[in-house]
């Protein structure tokens, strides 16, 4: 991996970048995942590479809903694996989430790489590879999930999701908390809670608050998850990208 001068004014960017690169020649993300961290750069540079006010708020209804949730999971694709791996581990320990391999580029190659990342990561379980039942209304590929992760789940971390199988979960009834840098992406907008933000910095946010909320009783959680807003925080986003301009700081 070429060095980057901690000084680079690109510096966290770059890094992100070459984590994706790496994360591609260890079989872990597809090379539509390239693209991908390509679209996400572009919003997150008009966001300005910060967690807006609106995004903190939906990553601190996120953790909420992960305390509340009876069997939460976090939903892992070649993209976040690469960029968060350790952070999704902490994150699943402090909620009591479990972490399910879940891809829309399917290879049971790429599933058993990612797993296998993870663990190296502290992971002790990690779901996707029995991929015993089907999510409806998708094909047959695309809708393979485990009976006892996703498929039970009452609430479902996804990040970077494609649009139709983030909606197709949602039909199902599950609460579904989204990351994604594009507020006008089908996933961002059917999501009970989008947190337009960067999976780098979303990720270890969402697990902060949960440690701050761990104590929390369910009503002042339900109480958080009440407060939030999703169709304010899109509109808070897009606003953001759209002028650069903010109301709510
Ligand atoms: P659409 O939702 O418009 O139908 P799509 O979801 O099929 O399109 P992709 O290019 O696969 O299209 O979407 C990837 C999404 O992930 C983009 O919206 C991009 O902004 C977002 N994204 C990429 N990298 C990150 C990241 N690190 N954190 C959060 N979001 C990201
Ligand atoms: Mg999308």
């Amino acid at each position: 991996m070429t060095e980057i001068p901690e000084d680079h004014p690109r510096h966290d960017s770059l890094v992100t970048r070459h984590r994706i690169e790496d994360g591609v020649d260890r079989g872990v993300t597809s090379r539509q995942g390239l693209i991908a961290q390509g679209r996400g750069e572009a919003y997150d540079y008009l966001l300005g590479e910060q967690t807006i006010p609106s995004a903190d708020d939906a990553e601190r209804a996120a953790a909420a809903h992960l305390l509340l949730a009876d069997h939460p999971v976090l939903s892992v694709n070649g993209n976040v694996a690469a960029l968060v791996p350790g952070e999704l581990v902490e994150l699943a320990e402090v909620t009591g989430a479990d972490l399910e391999v879940n891809l829309f580029n399917r290879t049971e190659q790429r599933v058993e790489r990612i797993a296998e990342y993870l663990r190296e990561h502290g992971a002790d379980e990690v779901k996707g590879t029995k991929a015993d039942a089907r999510i409806p209304g998708l094909d047959h590929e695309r809708a393979k999930v485990d009976s006892d992760g996703i498929f039970d789940a009452d609430v479902v971390l996804v990040p970077l999701e494609d649009g139709d199988r983030a909606e197709a979960l949602a039909d199902m009834g599950k609460t579904e908390l989204v990351v994604d840098l594009n507020p006008l992406s089908r996933s961002a907008q059917t999501a009970s809670v989008p947190i337009v933000d960067n999976a780098v910095r979303a990720i270890p946010n969402i697990t902060a608050h949960a440690r701050d909320l761990r104590g929390a009783s369910r009503a002042e959680l339900e109480a958080v998850v009440e407060e939030f807003d999703a169709g304010a925080a899109l509109a808070a986003a897009e606003e953001r990208i759209r002028t650069g301009a903010s109301e709510e700081e």
